[in-house]
């Protein structure tokens, strides 16, 4: 794998300046005739300012632009990250080429990165992205267009909807069939295709969701929203992941209502955003359950109303005591392990909603108590990230009204070269809350 690791150092020594100031004329540039910087400068220069208030005169077209980008991939399990240059992407229809702006560090892609969950390699990771429209497709419905048009800032969703199968069809977004049959299962987009190919070599590289920690990615339109002025590129891309699985988990699965008392298993991005959701439906009690004090003490400014750490308290009995003997109106395992399924099934109160949101290794088991979940009326409930059509916009504006907290809820900003390291810090518990990495 000798990858032109002195033309990669090269590039990182290039800075990306950003600056408002508009090429009157970039048509001329032939994009072969681009070398990296100059590739830089034309994006940063002629797009617009980071937030995209302005346009250049003649749009800009990913054809008059970069040739080449560069984005981190993954080989195979337990071996580091490597940066490598791919050959530009290219949208199809109702696909949409966007500038990378920023990519939450995310488990899901850990497990990847462990071999714990089996995906197509090699292949670009990252799922939770914010970044700018650069180009459509061709054949591109015209309504997609007008409502994402180029120079557009947008947030994605990690389930990115065909919006025509079976659930699609139904508003289920979230059990896309195109979605779990081509990328979870294949790595490709929804005609059996891979957008990535490395530079020179033409190799296909897979894509788990868009392949976000790119500088570049191809986004199915269903998948977007239109990310407002106000809202920040790096923090907002927790939209697409850690707030989307809380919003799915508590509006779908659980649907809170106010009162609702709530436990929450694991602080980690995904149950960090839960508390903060369960707050905006007005749960009464918030109860977060962790191993580390430093996770359950931020865990109050996110709206948690008890803390529990787990190594030094029995959770169900603590989570019974806090609720008068009787359990949570809804549990909500976020971390993926076999005792804290069990954990969670046991916290809710007689006709209670536990619900599964982490993920695990393939093919692992939990258990329950028959007797207990039929009759005392248990709901086990799984729920996997929301619904991007619907959920997207109102997650949007949760955040712009300020009662989804993503300032707080970002813990550590990365830059692009730090990947490798963020999700090992990640692995180590070393992140209270959640990275993103900027890749401006
Ligand atoms: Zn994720
Ligand atoms: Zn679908």
């Amino acid at each position: 794998m000798a990858f032109r690791r002195s033309s990669i150092l090269l590039r990182r020594a290039i800075g990306s300046s950003r600056t408002a100031a508009v090429y009157s004329s970039h048509s001329s540039l032939l994009r072969d005739s681009l070398d990296y910087s100059d590739c830089r400068r034309w994006f940063s220069s002629s797009v617009s300012d980071s937030k995209g208030t302005a346009m250049s005169a003649a749009g800009y077209h990913v054809s008059n632009g970069p040739a080449y980008m560069r984005g981190a991939v993954f080989w195979e399990p337990n071996k580091p990250l490597t940066f490598e240059d791919f050959e530009m992407p290219r949208p199809k229809a109702n696909e949409i080429l966007i500038k990378t702006k920023a990519c939450g560090v995310c488990h899901s892609d850990l497990h990847v990165i462990k071999g714990e969950l089996p995906f197509a390699s090699p292949c670009v990771i990252g799922h939770e992205v914010t970044g700018e429209v650069v180009e459509h497709g061709p054949l591109t419905d015209s309504k997609i267009i007008e409502r994402f048009p180029v120079g557009s800032q947008v947030v994605g969703a990690f389930i990115m909807p065909c919006g025509s199968c079976f659930f699609c069809s139904k508003g289920q977004d979230d059990l896309c069939e195109s979605f779990f049959a081509y990328n979870r299962a294949k790595g490709t987009l929804y005609d059996g295709e891979t957008r990535l190919f490395l530079r020179g070599s033409g190799k296909p590289v897979y894509m788990y969701s868009m392949g976000g920690l790119a500088e570049f990615c191809v986004v199915p339109a269903h998948g977007l929203t239109v990310l407002p002025n106000s809202l920040p590129y790096t923090e907002s891309a927790i939209l697409g992941c850690a707030v989307f699985t809380a919003y799915g988990a508590m509006a779908h699965a659980a649907q809170v209502h106010p009162g609702d008392a709530i436990a929450v298993i694991g602080i980690g991005g995904v149950g960090s955003s839960c508390l903060q959701i369960a707050r905006a439906f007005g749960a009464s009690e918030i109860i977060a359950v962790d191993v580390q004090d430093e996770k359950l003490q931020k865990a109050k400014t996110f709206g948690a109303t008890h803390a529990i750490n787990a190594r030094k308290e029995d959770t169900v009995a603590k989570i019974k005591e806090i609720t008068g003997g009787r359990g949570v109106d809804v549990a909500v395992e976020a971390l993926g392990k076999a005792q804290t399924f069990s954990q969670c099934v046991q916290s809710v109160r007689d006709g209670g909603k536990a619900v599964m949101i982490g993920l695990t290794l393939s093919g692992a088991k939990g258990e329950v108590d028959i007797n207990h979940l039929v009759r005392r009326q248990i709901k086990v409930i799984g729920s996997y990230g929301a619904r991007a059509r619907q959920d997207l916009p109102k997650l949007i504006k949760l955040a712009e009204r300020g009662i989804f907290n993503l300032e707080a809820a970002v813990s550590r900003k990365c830059k692009f070269e730090e990947a490798g390291q963020a999700y090992k810090d990640l692995d180590n518990g070393g992140i209270v809350g959640r990275a993103v990495i900027e890749i401006m």
